[in-house]
């Protein structure tokens, strides 16, 4: 499992922001993303590589004001790991390609994976169905 980017050169241009969530596993700020409020239809990429990792089909208001979804497009689209940075595990994802850091994942979601991937916003580039 990758802790960073395993190839940023081939990094789409990021923000700082994006920078500081993508590769050094930041938590945006909660409501901070237009991406929690969609609701259109489309695909969620992975805003450093482009990667599709999540659809409108799966997303959900959690009402924790992070863009929030049961499921990602396909389970080999992001990769995992535990990280204790907040005192106590917490499982981390990442989008499988590159290794940008998305979000964590809690076993408090709806039906039917019963998961909630809880990912920031600033990671993530929607494109909506034309
Ligand atoms: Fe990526």
């Amino acid at each position: 499992m990758n802790d960073k980017p395993s190839d940023t050169k081939n990094q789409k241009t990021l923000s700082a922001e994006q920078h500081r969530v993508l590769n050094e596993k930041g938590t945006e700020r909660a409501f901070a993303s237009p991406l929690n409020d969609e609701k259109r239809e489309g695909v969620y990429a992975c805003a450093a590589c482009g990667t599709q990792l999540f659809t409108s089909e799966h997303k959900y208001d959690s009402g924790s004001g992070w863009p929030s979804f049961y499921a990602p497009i396909e389970d080999s689209a992001l990769g995992q790991t535990t990280d204790h940075d907040i005192g106590y595990a917490r499982t981390e994802v990442h989008c499988a390609k590159c290794g940008g850091h998305m979000g964590h994942v809690f076993p408090d979601g709806p039906k039917p994976t019963g998961l909630r991937f809880c990912v920031n916003g600033a990671s993530l580039e929607f494109k909506a169905k034309d």
